[in-house]
């Protein structure tokens, strides 16, 4: 079987945590998103671990290279010899060159690069109606898909249900535009190589799942030939 290296492109909301595990568990992938990666190295106190320390502890943003070094030393064989699946990285073109040579020089190359499209207005309206629970995070709903059956009161327990500040729609509209200027370069960037697909986010999420699979079916098909 070929490997399969993967990077998933979405804006906030469009549900790629969702499809992320999905894929992880459909072809045992290791999901390596950039957060995760920072924090266990920063906790190992490796050599790359250390300098992102200094920069955050500043209050800095820990730049290109050193998040380069540790995903590409994430990707170099053991549990990602056959493939992974990278969530949150590349942000930017330097990061996708990087990325491009790290794999070149490993003899390996990215399978695709599958992007889940929302419109903003779709995900503001996904996003800015979630109400939850005051007294247990895990209860959320929807004023429109989700309902409680009393206003803004928790079914399970009878609390208050509020709208968290990150759901807000400036809050989202602001990360949306952060989102677009970073990641439309990278679509371009992908789509020019031919290693871009595109899903519709609108679908519920088996729908996007099963769309998924059959594409990358395809592109493995297509690969064998
Ligand atoms: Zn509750």
């Amino acid at each position: 079987m070929s490997e399969l290296n993967l990077i998933l492109l979405g804006p906030p909301g469009a549900g790629k945590g969702t499809q992320a595990e999905r894929l992880r568990e459909d072809f045992s992938l290791p999901l390596i998103s950039t957060g995760d990666i920072l924090r266990s190295q920063v906790e190992e106190g490796s050599e790359l671990g250390k300098e992102a320390k200094r920069f955050m502890d500043a209050g800095e943003l820990v730049p290109d290279e050193v998040i380069v070094g540790m995903i590409t030393g994430r990707i170099d064989g053991g549990d990602a010899r056959d493939g992974f699946l990278l969530d949150g990285f590349p942000r930017n073109i330097k990061q996708a060159d990087a990325l491009g040579e790290a794999l070149s020089a490993l003899q390996r190359r990215l399978t695709s690069a599958l992007l889940i499209e929302v419109p903003d207005d779709a995900l503001v309206e996904r996003l800015a109606g979630r109400r939850v629970c005051v007294k247990n995070p895990s209860h959320i709903y929807h004023v429109k898909f989700d309902p409680p059956k009393h206003e803004d009161v928790c079914d399970q327990d009878g609390s208050r249900l509020i709208q968290r500040d990150d759901d807000r729609e400036e809050t989202i509209r602001r990360r949306l535009e952060v989102y677009h200027s970073q990641t439309e370069p990278l679509i371009d960037y992908y789509n020019r190589a031919g290693l871009l697909r595109r899903f519709d986010g609108r679908r519920n999420a088996d729908e996007v799942h099963t769309h998924i699979r059959a594409t990358i079916a395809t592109v493995r098909l297509e690969e064998s030939l």
